[in-house]
This record gives C-alpha cells, structure tokens and sequence, in this order.
C-alpha cells in the first residue's frame, strides 16, 4: 500500500469486502508493474493516498455477486481498467476506453483498512490479493494464455498495440515509428507490425531495448545519443514516417513525433506526462494535414480486442513474455519498482503466493 508520495510500499492486512450486484470478486495471481503506477506513486498526480496501486492484474474469479451470469467461479480473467460502465455517453457510443466511469482515484469503499476506504488506482488496485470489481470490467482469458502474459493486456499491451493499430490505424505497407521501447512502445511496434507496416523505426536511449524492438518486429533503430532521432527518421523514411507513437511519457518527444511525420501523418500521444507538461507545434504544420491525437488504452474495447490480443498471443504473432518479467514475490513489491524506474526491467510483475 502507498500511504505518501515516493515512500516505500507497505504490505497491510486490508478488508476486502463481498461483491455486491453486479460485481465479481477476484484473486489475484499477478499483477504487472506499469510506469503509471510509478508515476503516480512518485508524483502523488491524481491520488489520494492511502492507496492500493497496480492496474494489470489477472487472476481468477472467486465470487460472484447477485445478477453476474456470464462469469463462473474459477474463470481466469483480467481486469480492464475502464469499469465499461455500459451507460455513460462513451459507452453508448461504443468507446468504453473514455468511460465516464474511469477514474485514477477510486474510493467505493470495497478495499479499507481499519474502516477507511482505501484509494483503488484505476478502478483496480492489482496489487491486492483480492479485489472487487464490476463484471463488466473483467474479461475472460483462454485457458491457452498464461495469466502472467494477460495480466500485460489489461494495461500496456493494449495501451500499445491499441495506439499503433486502433488509435494510429497502422495501415499495411505505411512507415511507423514507435518513440520509447518500454512495455507500450514494443506492443506499439507489434501493433504496426500486425498491421502490415512496412517499415517500423524503434528510438530508445537503450540499445538492449532496441535489439528487443528489432526482434518483435522494428527493421530500423534509432539511438538519440548517436545524434538527432527526428532527422534520422526523416532520412530513413524518404522525408518521415506515416505514423509515430509517443510511448515514453515526455511533452519533449511528444514533438519529436509530430516532428517525425510526413506531410499526412498522425502522431499519437500514447505516454503518461506529469500533468503540467505542455506541447507546441506550429500550427503552420497541421495545414500539412497533420494530426496530433492522444490516445488511451489505444482506443481499445476491453470486450471486443481482449479477445483477439490473447489470440494473437496463442498464434504468436503477439509476444507478451518477451517483453514482461522479471518477476518478484509480493513481499519485494519495492525492488518491482526500482528494477522498473531503473530501466532494468520492461515490465516487472508481481507473483502472488510465489
Ligand atoms: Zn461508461
Ligand atoms: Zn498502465
């Protein structure tokens, strides 16, 4: 549990309280580490403390509260982290990711500790053992995925691969580059790659994460040290790319990528910033018909993409392991953390009971 910005995780008994209608209660297996749990934790930007953090979280159902029909006791799922409310005017209109419903800071009460309800980041709170949430929010996943490997598609695998292919509309043949090869920038760069990309630039400061990005699916990498990415990118493209994806978090490569485009292009900005950041761009550009769109859970639909990512995952033509782990025990919940602000792991997750 986080109790102040940036102080080391506690672990705490809590109360986990029954699901009520419409709700399931789940037990979790594992929960990946995301960079928006690092950030809100160092930050304190869009949180109440004491919170529970950690929003990638699969496991199985345990319970089931009074009308759930469509879910069974023991079905291994995960948990969406838009609750896909079904009612809001996004959720009408067929875009459960803005739901009106979705909220950083959560507090209704279904996890407190001596009484107080607890903050539940993004509606999930993944790194509790046992956690209670609407049953729209949790789907499915086939026996033949891993849950340590589904557990990813709750946040930035489809964050990632949704920017490049849904937010993006990677189309076949078109030139991508992906900015940042973190857990959301190598699902983005399999994203353009299952779209049919021809060409995927991947720009990361790390070249073990650029020889990773080469392995998934990126033919061209580029190092910022070894001089400026947009010009590189420019000259490998035949005068920039199609699309780019922002995935590291950072208003500076935001305009990298915009800056990246060719006359046409989209750059989707799909990282976290500190809320205080800013982009400029000039707006002489966008008469060069360009866009600057943002993008959450790349526009993804939990109930309809869920689905074919983890098949996609069963074909191999999605590698989640590739780019998850290593893994730690709930008790180094804080070394998850470090081995992630270090840049030493992609995406550490938490193994429960392990
Ligand atoms: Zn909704
Ligand atoms: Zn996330």
């Amino acid at each position: 549990m986080a109790h102040e910005r940036g102080a080391p995780l506690r672990i705490e008994q809590v109360e986990v309280r029954e699901p009520g209608p419409g709700e399931v209660r789940v037990r979790i297996e594992v929960c990946g580490i995301c960079a928006s749990d690092l950030h809100v934790w160092r930050s304190g930007e869009g949180i109440s403390f004491p919170a529970v953090l950690g929003h990638e979280a699969a496991g199985r159902i345990e319970s089931l509260g009074a009308g759930v029909t469509a879910l069974s006791v023991g079905q291994p799922v995960v948990i969406a982290w838009t609750p896909h409310c079904g009612h809001c005017r996004a959720c009408r209109s067929g875009r459960p990711h803005v739901c009106a419903g979705i909220t950083t800071n959560a507090q209704d009460g279904s996890l407190s500790l001596n009484g107080e309800p607890l903050g539940r980041y993004m509606n999930v709170s993944g790194l509790s053992d046992h956690v209670v949430v609407g049953a729209r929010a949790v789907i499915p996943v086939p026996e033949a995925v891993p849950l340590g490997a589904a557990c990813l598609v709750g946040c930035g695998v489809s964050t990632g691969f949704g920017a490049a292919a849904l937010t993006g509309a990677a189309r076949w043949g078109e030139s991508v580059a992906v900015f940042g090869c973190g857990g959301v920038g190598l699902s983005a760069i399999q994203g353009a790659r299952v779209a049919g990309a021809a060409r995927i630039v991947a720009v990361d400061p790390n070249r073990e994460r650029l020889e990773l990005a080469a392995r998934l699916g990126a033919t061209d990498r580029v190092c910022p040290e070894d001089g400026d990415p947009v010009a590189e990118i420019h000259a490998l493209s035949d005068g920039g790319v199609d699309l780019a994806v922002e995935a590291v978090g950072s208003g500076a490569v935001a305009r990298q990528a915009f800056d990246a485009l060719a006359p046409g292009g989209r750059a989707i900005v799909a990282g976290l910033t500190g809320f205080a950041e800013e982009i400029r761009v000039p707006v002489v550009s966008l008469l060069l018909d360009k866009t600057l769109r943002g993008s959450i859970y790349g526009s993804s639909d939990p109930g309809r993409d869920f689905p074919k990512f983890f098949m996609l995952c069963s074909q191999g033509e999605l590698e989640i392991e590739a780019i998850a782990g290593p893994d730690f025990p709930l008790e180094n919940v804080n070394d998850a953390f470090d081995a992630l602000a270090s840049g030493q792991a992609v995406r550490p997750r938490v193994v429960f009971g392990s």
